[in-house]
């Protein structure tokens, strides 16, 4: 089955066009057939896409909405941009909050379409752009074409109440469904299932410790195979510190913030998402490599590292609590996949639990898959470069299949 993927950022499209096999089929399971980008949609767009491994063609387009961008790519898709037609079965859409309705992935229909607008409230950078490139496939496709939404929320629906239920009144809870959803769902539902494979293990007996580290970033236990704890909560604001925002703070800083600043909490919620986190220490930069280039010269560059390496060792720690112990660590994100000196960062003195780095086995691992330990360390550590796109194309196979 050739599945199209979407995954829509505020500012960006990307899609992957990827073959899943039949089950029982010989032979990998998914082969990307074709995959882009549509960047800086609204102002300067570009689009770049290339086939199987080939070399990306690109090209400037004028693009003003995540509508017009998924017409722009169903049109190369269908003419071939390179004069050879692309077929599809199906479409896969990523969709970041599923909210409390969607624990798994859906096939699309109306009500289900008409649930997300609703859901937008809750996360208002994100649904809204992915609702409209659904709307806009469904329109030039046609309801014949199967369509699927897979949620970066529903692989941590498996946390349990105990770890998902803030300690506020339990009528507030209820009545306005607070809880930690979790966020990344995707990328640590592939961190498993890639390590499985890796390890040859069964999926159902990985227990891991996930860290995604990009511009947004947190870390997940999974318990066979489960999500059991994730750092990002009611919203992808809490947990670790990130490119612009702040992660865990003590929430009595909010009002005080409020009174001493003269800022209405709208705008302090503002500052804490878009001002804070590595952007706010160093009053540099949000990009981790630029802060490690300046880190040797410049205090608050280096006091931005540290803070955000030292939050994610403790994480780590408190995820090995939860656990009682782990098969693996596994680094994933621009950052993880990146930066062997955050990785040594966030791993030093960590022996007490067996976690240790091969130093040369971490320089070596640059945006590639592996192992980063000694062969005979107790928690060994892995990058693992993330494949969202995969996941979504094997649940809309799956979804697909099972409807017919
Ligand atoms: P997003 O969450 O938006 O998908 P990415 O996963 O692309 O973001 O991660 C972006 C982050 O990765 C930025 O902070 C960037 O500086 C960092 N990064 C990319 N390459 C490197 C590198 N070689 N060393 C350190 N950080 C890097």
């Amino acid at each position: 089955m050739k599945v199209l993927v979407f995954n829509c950022g505020s500012s960006t499209l990307k899609f992957q066009l990827v073959e899943v096999s039949p089950l029982g089929a010989a032979g990998p399971k998914t082969r990307s057939l074709a995959r882009g980008l549509v960047d800086r949609i609204g102002e300067n767009a570009t689009c770049s896409f290339a086939r199987g491994g080939g070399e990306p063609h690109r090209e400037p387009v004028a693009i003003d909405d995540h509508e017009q961008a998924v017409e722009e790519v169903l049109g190369w898709l269908a003419r071939g941009w390179d004069g050879a037609q692309m077929e599809l079965d199906a479409v896969g859409h990523r969709v970041v909050h599923g909210g409390d309705r969607f624990r798994t992935s859906v096939l699309i229909d109306d009500e289900v379409v008409a649930a997300l607008d609703e859901l937008s409230a809750l996360a208002p950078l994100h649904n809204p752009a992915c609702v409209s490139a659904i709307r806009a496939a469904r329109e030039t496709l046609g309801a014949s074409m199967p369509m699927v939404a897979a949620f970066d929320t529903s692989f941590h629906h498996t946390v349990p109440d105990h770890a998902a239920t803030y300690a506020i009144p339990y009528e507030l809870v209820l009545r306005h469904k607070i809880r930690r959803y979790g966020f990344h769902g995707l990328a640590h539902r592939y961190l498993a299932l890639r390590y499985a494979e890796l390890t040859q293990r069964p999926e159902d007996e990985v227990d891991i410790i996930t860290l995604h580290l990009g511009n947004g970033c947190s870390a997940t236990a999974i318990r066979g195979g489960r999500s059991v704890e994730t750092s990002m909560g009611f919203t992808p604001l809490e947990g670790l510190v990130m490119g612009t925002r702040s992660g865990d703070l003590d929430p009595a800083i909010i009002g005080f913030l409020s009174r001493k600043e003269r800022l209405s909490v709208a705008e302090v919620e503002a500052l804490l998402n878009e001002r804070s986190g590595l952007l706010g220490v160093s009053g540099r930069s949000k990009d981790m490599r630029e802060l490690l280039q300046r880190a040797p010269s410049d205090a608050r560059s280096r006091l931005a590292v540290e803070i955000f390496c030292h939050r994610a060792r403790k994480y780590v720690g408190a995820y090995l609590a939860v656990l009682g112990g782990a098969n693996a660590l596994i680094f994933s994100g621009g950052i993880g996949e990146n930066s062997p000196e955050v990785r040594a960062q966030i791993c030093a003195g960590m022996d007490w639990c067996g976690l240790r780095l091969d130093p040369e086995l971490n320089q070596s691992r640059i945006g590639t898959e592996g192992l980063i330990s000694p062969a005979t360390a107790k928690l060994p550590a892995y990058v693992i470069p993330v494949d969202e796109e995969r996941v979504i194309a094997l649940e809309t196979e799956r979804l697909v299949v099972e409807s017919r």
